[in-house]
């Protein structure tokens, strides 16, 4: 954790004549948590990126006098850029507020910050919660949430300030919810910057949506694809990229998708036929035949959020393309298939939400698959991975319990 109140814990040098910098204050840019510092060398200001999300591995330094950027060249395009960007053109829209929601009161607090404008990163850095409310007992908790993630926050927290920000403007600068910020935070004696891990390993799925994870003992499962409509389960990749600017294109994506959903189906319904088949997720278009249970929605709020976790939690397997729609799915399900397009392997269970600390079971319940993967093997894979979890779990309870967490 970062202390940024009453004093600033940072170190850094000048961009323009690398003498150490002292912080003066914290600029809250939205993503981004901030330490300006005034060179007490040159003169310049230069602002700095705290060691915060993914400032953890690439912080940037700003000089926003000259309209330089310094930091990490490979993520300077998606992160770096539009940091300096924001400061260069604020968004001075005066609709932006902070809800505040206070439920204890304390003098020495730890903010973990969540806005992002990617929903899985934002989703992510919540998780960091549990960690906070289990280690830092004698401090206040307070989250800063995106208004989509506000019903995620978990019990036991201080405060919830949410901010009315749409994701798609989530890497704006808003000056006035810097001040919004800023005024809260005069409040505490003692203030420190959670770190906010991209990946907080330690968590209870649980606690943050309030449904159970799958119960393995009940006879009767469901399994579920998860559907979306911008990421097709299609192994060239050149036409998914074409079908998001061509709408026959992606149409056509849809019907195959839709296809390949009920052939699989259709193979495992022969093994399991009192399971119910599902799809869940976001966009309904194309239909499904009657056995198929459609839950697809045209969007999400709190209340479909939960209802679809209701249902994850209802699977036995589910099985999906790998991405951000993957999280909530397999932090609830039984057992997950995530299928791999050949560019996401490097980012291999960063968007599983494991559930599971014996890394045995862990390797048979999350199963990564090509994304070219032949139907009628993921379907066996499925099959088995389905039937044989109560014997593996048996085979491998000698030495360790298996645990459903
Ligand atoms: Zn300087």
């Amino acid at each position: 954790m970062i202390r940024i109140k009453p004093s600033i814990e940072f170190k850094g040098n000048c961009l323009r004549c690398e003498a150490d910098l002292a912080a003066g204050r914290v600029l809250w840019q939205g993503i981004h948590v901030c330490a300006v510092s005034e060179c007490s060398n040159c003169g310049a200001e230069i602002i700095a990126d705290l060691k915060a999300g993914q400032a953890l591995f690439t912080a940037y330094r700003i000089d926003l006098a000259k309209g330089t950027l310094s930091g990490d060249e490979g993520q300077r395009r998606w992160f770096g850029t539009p940091f300096l960007s924001s400061l260069q053109h604020p968004d001075h829209d005066r609709t932006i507020s902070l809800n505040v929601e206070q439920f204890s009161r304390h003098s020495k607090v730890i903010i973990l910050n969540c806005i992002d404008f990617l929903y899985g990163h934002s989703l992510l850095k919540l998780l960091n919660a549990d960690a906070h409310l289990r280690e830092n007992p004698d401090m206040g908790l307070i989250v800063i949430v995106p208004r989509y993630l506000r019903w995620m926050v978990p019990e036991g927290v201080a405060e919830i300030w949410t901010v009315n920000m749409p994701l798609a403007k989530a890497q704006n600068f808003y000056p006035r919810l810097d001040q919004l910020i800023h005024a809260e935070c005069e409040r505490f004696d003692e203030i420190y910057l959670s770190p906010a891990h991209s990946h907080s390993a330690d968590f209870d799925i649980t606690r943050f949506t309030g449904i159970k994870r799958h119960d393995f003992s009940s006879e009767r499962f469901r399994v579920t694809f998860i559907w979306r409509e911008d990421r097709h389960w299609f192994v060239r990749r050149i036409w998914v990229r074409i079908g998001r600017r061509l709408s026959v294109v992606k149409s056509l994506l849809l019907r195959w998708q839709n296809f390949k959903v009920r052939k699989l189906f259709s193979a495992l319904r022969t093994e399991f036929p009192t399971a119910e088949f599902t799809v869940a997720g976001l966009g309904t278009t194309t239909a499904f035949p009657s056995w198929v249970d459609d839950r697809r929605v045209a969007g999400f709020d709190d209340e479909t959020e939960q209802q679809m976790c209701r249902i994850y939690g209802e699977s036995r397997v589910v099985i999906g393309v790998h991405g951000s729609n993957m999280l909530l799915p397999s932090a609830h399900a039984g057992m997950t298939i995530d299928l791999m397009p050949d560019d996401r392997w490097p980012n291999l269970a960063q968007d599983m939400l494991y559930q599971e600390t014996d890394s045995r079971m862990a390797a048979y319940r999350y199963r990564y698959l090509p994304l070219g993967c032949k139907l009628s093997t993921l379907a066996l894979i499925a099959i088995r991975q389905i039937s044989g979890w109560d014997w593996f779990r048996n085979a491998m309870a000698d030495r360790k319990k298996a645990g459903d967490r």
